[in-house]
């Protein structure tokens, strides 16, 4: 029988983990998965999670919060241990933590490349991994990746976080391929240019800030509510055809 094109999006009894929820683009994404039905493990770190998992509540979905540095890969497995221990298993995994680190690449400290490259690639490699085993066992499952605009282009000042982008549209690619035929989808959404704590110094720098505007088609900056629509559906069935694909949500920035 055909699926009702509404229940395309319907994630009800689905489980979502969002990391970087407690804060910026994973707060709208987790609780717009959970708008969408689905039950959410919140990864944090140094934020709390107590008020995305109020938002989600009174969605009547429920919540789990995991607070770990997932630049530390020991403690990776507890994210997808609380998961199955909560809600049972685990459909979607949502990797969105990442950050950033600003300065020329003549300067920049080896240390803030390593951090950059920890944080943004090598944990969404190795929670990837980790969902991926469960999901294949499953035939089912949805990973979603953030990359950004800097998974297409170079950037300026900000080396590391260029080179990590790419790879995670690269890795998205990679692990799609292995996995479609397995009845899981791994894509990734670009987000242009968003107003979050990940872009205040370049808002705060009135001529990068007025030179970013001018390029969007769009005339303004993303916002994190901007990132629901295309989360819902990459993470749902509407989306069960896709592989590999880096969603650009980006007002247009690419065109130009
Ligand atoms: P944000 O407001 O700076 O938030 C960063 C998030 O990453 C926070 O939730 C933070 O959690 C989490 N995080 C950072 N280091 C972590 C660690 N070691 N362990 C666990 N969590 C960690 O940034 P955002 O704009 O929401 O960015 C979310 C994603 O979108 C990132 O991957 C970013 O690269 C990407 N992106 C953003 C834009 C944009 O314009 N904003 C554009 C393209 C791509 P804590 O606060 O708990 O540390």
């Amino acid at each position: 029988m055909k699926e009702h094109p509404q229940n395309r999006f319907d994630l009800s009894g689905k489980t979502a983990v969002v990391t970087g929820a407690g804060r910026g683009l994973g707060q709208a994404i987790a609780t717009g998965l959970a708008e969408a039905g689905a039950n959410i493990v919140l990864v944090t770190n140094r934020t709390s999670a107590e008020e995305t998992k109020s938002r989600v509540e009174a969605l009547g979905r429920k919540a789990r919060i995991v607070q770990v540095d997932i630049a530390d890969r020991s403690k990776l497995p507890s994210i997808i241990d609380a998961a199955v221990e909560a809600f049972g298993g685990l459909d979607i995994l949502v990797n969105n933590a990442g950050i950033i680190r600003r300065t020329p690449a003549a300067e920049h400290a080896y240390s803030d490349w390593q951090e950059v490259l920890d944080v943004n690639l090598n944990s969404v490699f190795v929670l990837c991994q980790m969902a991926g085993e469960l999901m294949i066992e499953q035939g089912y499952g949805k990973i979603i990746n953030i990359a950004s605009m800097l998974s297409f282009q170079g950037g300026i000042n900000v080396p590391g976080y260029t080179a990590s982008k790419h790879a995670v549209a690269g890795l998205t690619k990679a692990l799609a391929n292995e996995w479609a035929s397995k009845g899981i989808q791994v894509n990734a959404i670009a987000p242009g240019y968003m107003t979050t704590d990940n872009t205040e110094a370049l808002r705060n720098d009135p001529a990068r800030s007025r030179q970013i505007l001018e390029r969007i088609p769009a005339a303004r900056w993303g916002t994190d509510e901007d990132l629901i629509g295309p989360a819902i559906f990459l993470a749902s069935n509407a989306s069960n055809y896709m592989n590999g694909h880096v969603l650009c949500v980006d007002g247009g920035w690419m065109n130009r």
